[in-house]
């Protein structure tokens, strides 16, 4: 949280940040990890892909960049390097980290103190039962009061399991320590998908809105609209949700604004191709309607994975202006 208690992700608003997975490689290899990192993940980003990416970003209106994995914390070298650019080019740069390295008050401040000097303004952490396996909650606290002592903002992000003891065990040992927190959704994707076989549906009525629309590098140097990537499989690169790649020869960045417009017009209430909408009034949307879905990630999948559907999305989007004016 910001000292406002904002949550940092919300100080700027979703046109204008990038998230950038610089590597798959991570220390621990949690049960829930949508991006299914690993010690055993060799993907990761040049420093050079990064720097072109966040000035190609930077010119499209993007302010603010988090630097995810992965661990980031593994590469403390690389990530001097790149959050300087970004603080170069004006960002303002977070990093989220599990920090494994916050063994002490005096670990935290040496491995912390890098990325400070480097520039970064906030750091996002996680405590709950799935990182917890691998190192007490101790370590995020220690982390986060020690960021705050570099006048960084701090967010403790918490995702509930159904081991309902365990988790209030963690909730308690943050409150004890007057660490505030906020509480993410499982996702099914990743490795949370294993857990996640039964699951309540929702109509789509029911869906909360998409507000995770965060252009996004991943560490294999593709690029999404959102930061919920479902990479397991390969729905997602089915879908508009996909921008491409920034190592295909061939990458097209306006056919890649194009895509991402459309993805954003489709979660905007304001637009005429808003989801709920599609759904109460488009004869190919209209089916979705007797359909259950766990979450609004898995309508997403199921609804923008047809090409018949994207092109009608696409045909509509094109035809707005006109009609309008
Ligand atoms: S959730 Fe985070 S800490 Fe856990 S394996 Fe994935 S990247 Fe690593
Ligand atoms: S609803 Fe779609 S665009 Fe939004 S976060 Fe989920 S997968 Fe990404």
């Amino acid at each position: 949280m910001t000292a406002e208690g904002v949550p940092i992700w919300d100080r700027f608003p979703s046109h204008q940040r990038l998230c950038v997975n610089f590597t798959l490689t991570c220390n621990i290899a949690c049960d829930h990890c949508i991006v299914e990192s690993s010690p055993r993940r060799r993907e990761r980003l040049s420093t050079d892909e990064v720097r072109a990416t966040l000035s190609e970003a930077w010119e499209n209106g993007r302010r603010h960049v988090t630097f995810s994995g992965g661990e980031v914390f593994l590469y403390p070298r690389e990530m001097r390097e790149v959050i300087t650019w970004a603080r170069e080019l004006g960002y303002v740069v977070d990093v989220e980290s599990n920090a494994f390295w916050a063994r002490s008050d005096e670990l935290a401040r040496e491995k912390l103190t890098p990325f400070v000097e480097a520039g970064i303004s906030g750091l996002a952490l996680s405590a709950d039962i799935y990182h917890m396996k691998y190192f007490p909650v101790e370590r995020p606290i220690t982390a986060a009061r020690t960021a705050r002592s570099f006048g960084l903002a701090t967010e403790i992000q918490f995702c509930r399991s159904h081991h309902r003891e365990r988790d209030e065990e963690i909730i308690a040992a943050l409150a004890a320590a007057g660490e505030p927190y906020v509480v993410l959704e499982l996702l099914d994707r990743g490795r949370a998908r294993e857990m996640l076989q039964v699951w309540r549906g929702h109509r789509v009525e029911e869906l909360s809105e998409c507000d995770d629309l965060t252009t996004t590098l991943h560490a294999t140097g593709d690029v999404y609209a959102c930061c919920q990537l479902d990479i397991g499989v390969d729905q997602m690169k089915r879908t508009p949700v996909f921008l491409g790649s920034i190592r295909s020869a061939d990458s097209d960045a306006a056919a890649r604004d194009r895509r991402e417009q459309l993805v954003r017009a489709f979660y905007d209430p304001e637009s005429p191709i808003y989801f709920r909408t599609m759904v109460r009034q488009h004869p190919l949307f209209q089916p979705l309607d007797e359909e259950s879905f766990s979450n609004i990630c898995t309508f997403c999948m199921r609804a923008l994975s047809d090409p018949a559907r994207v092109a009608a999305l696409e045909e509509l989007l094109h035809a707005a202006p006109t009609a309008a004016s």
